[in-house]
């Protein structure tokens, strides 16, 4: 699969321009800057109120993400901020400016990468990148945004040549190398292998360090755990919690999660007394929630020392990401 940058073609007011043309830039947004502000966004189609109402503040240099189930309204949302779909009712400001009236210099300063991959097949990665850096007023260098992908060994061969892994890195180099100040990646890794996605993750993470500002939409928990410093999750087009990845639905307040393994031999009703009321069993599996991990966690290893039991595969932690996901969206969907 793939993901491509909407071209310069799809919008009126942002008709290719010169790659070495001098075209006065607005300021560089500096660290801790507002870059999106939106207040009350409301988005209806016809009778159907697809986002209900949102408030997002997104500041420069952050990794934002925008979590929610099919339907959520994040497309509807992202578009919006990206100038494509119009909205029905709210304040948004994206770069200082409204996207709904944004003209050319403030599209050069955005770059967006869609799920659906519109690389040129014929066209080398270079010349792709080449190409597209004429539509822009002041552009990266092309060998150097070949390299920030980690495609410089497939600069020369052609586009429709590469796997899915290596297009998705070009669609990235593409809504790179207008240079641009903040970034939407939508679902930048779905359908990619665990170490494509751990690259995936290393070349946005150099986004970061670039001081580029990232708006990312995911279905994978910990695509948000690794790379996001604040998440926010939609259902039914509102937003039902925001926060780090740490404090996200109170995760760094509800208690701690034991698990482990009932031990060869063992019923559930052999488990000592004095572990807790919320005790939940999957099969073989037990998962112990309490506000006091070290007393549950002495009562559990007296047990399995008094018996001989290993209790080799216990854990210990806060719920995870996706546990606080699925309670928070559980309801809505
Ligand atoms: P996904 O995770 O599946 O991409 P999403 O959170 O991006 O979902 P949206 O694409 O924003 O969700 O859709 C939100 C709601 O608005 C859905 O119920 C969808 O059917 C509806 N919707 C989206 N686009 C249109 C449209 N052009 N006309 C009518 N309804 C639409």
């Amino acid at each position: 699969m793939g993901i491509s940058p909407r071209t310069s073609s799809e919008t009126p007011e942002s008709q290719p321009g010169s790659a070495t043309g001098q075209v006065d830039r607005p300021a560089r947004k500096m660290a801790g800057e507002v870059v999106i502000s939106v207040r009350g966004l409301r988005m209806a189609y016809g009778d159907f109120e697809a986002v209900r109402g949102i408030d997002l503040e997104i500041r420069h240099g952050e990794i934002f993400a925008f979590l929610g189930p099919n339907g959520a309204g994040k497309t509807t949302t992202v578009e919006i901020l990206e100038g494509y779909r119009a909205r029905s009712a709210g304040d948004v400001s994206v770069l200082g400016e409204d996207p709904g009236r944004a003209d050319r210099d403030w599209r050069a300063r955005v770059g967006v990468v869609l799920q659906e991959s519109q690389v040129e097949p014929e066209l080398t990665v270079r010349e792709c990148l080449q190409l597209y850096a004429g539509y822009y007023p002041s552009p990266r260098a092309v060998d150097e945004t070949i390299a920030l992908v980690e495609l410089a060994e497939k600069a020369d061969a052609r586009c429709g040549h590469l796997s899915g892994g290596q297009q998705r890195r070009v669609d990235v180099a593409l809504a790179l190398i207008g240079d641009p100040d903040l970034v939407f990646l939508d679902e930048p890794t779905t359908g990619f292998d665990p170490s494509a996605r751990r690259a995936a993750w290393e070349v946005i993470e150099g986004l970061r360090r670039l001081g580029k500002t990232i708006f990312l939409t995911t279905h994978y928990m910990e695509e948000a755990e690794y790379l996001a410093d604040r998440i926010a999750v939609l259902a039914v087009g509102q937003i039902v919690s925001e926060g780090t990845p740490q404090t996200l639905g109170g995760r760094d307040r509800g208690g701690s999660e034991i698990r482990f393994a009932l031990p060869t031999g063992t019923e559930r009703a052999q488990l000592p007394d004095g572990l807790g009321p919320n005790t939940e069993h999957a099969g073989r599996q037990v998962l112990v929630r309490t506000a006091e991990p070290v007393r549950a966690l002495h009562v559990l290893s007296e047990w399995a020392l008094a018996h001989g039991y290993r209790l080799d595969d216990i854990s210990v932690g806060r719920p995870t990401l996706e546990e606080i996901y699925l309670r928070l969206t559980g309801a809505q969907q």
